[in-house]
């Protein structure tokens, strides 16, 4: 389906803790914590294990789920 909004999903690595809330909530699965890859086109960021959860923006609707789920409220999320 052609997306209609453009949607940007942001994870602070500096709070995330990587305890994969986000990755198990998310119902289309977006997310995904591992070892961070530059050569990936998917947006990655750090956390202080040393991996990185992943945002796959085809795959997200913008549903706001992993957002509720944060216990950090390391994410936002904005629509364009
Ligand atoms: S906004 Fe919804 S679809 Fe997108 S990553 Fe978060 S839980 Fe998944
Ligand atoms: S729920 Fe929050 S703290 Fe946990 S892995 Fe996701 S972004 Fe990081």
């Amino acid at each position: 389906m052609r997306k209609v909004t453009a949607i940007a999903l942001d994870i602070q690595g500096r709070i995330c803790t990587g305890c994969n809330n986000c990755v198990v909530a998310c119902p289309v699965n977006a997310l995904e914590l591992t070892v961070a890859n530059p050569a990936t086109k998917k947006k990655t960021y750090n956390v202080l294990n040393g991996k990185a959860v992943v945002v796959n923006e085809d795959v997200c609707n913008g549903c706001g789920i992993c957002l509720m789920v944060c216990p950090q409220r390391a994410i936002t999320l904005t629509t364009e």
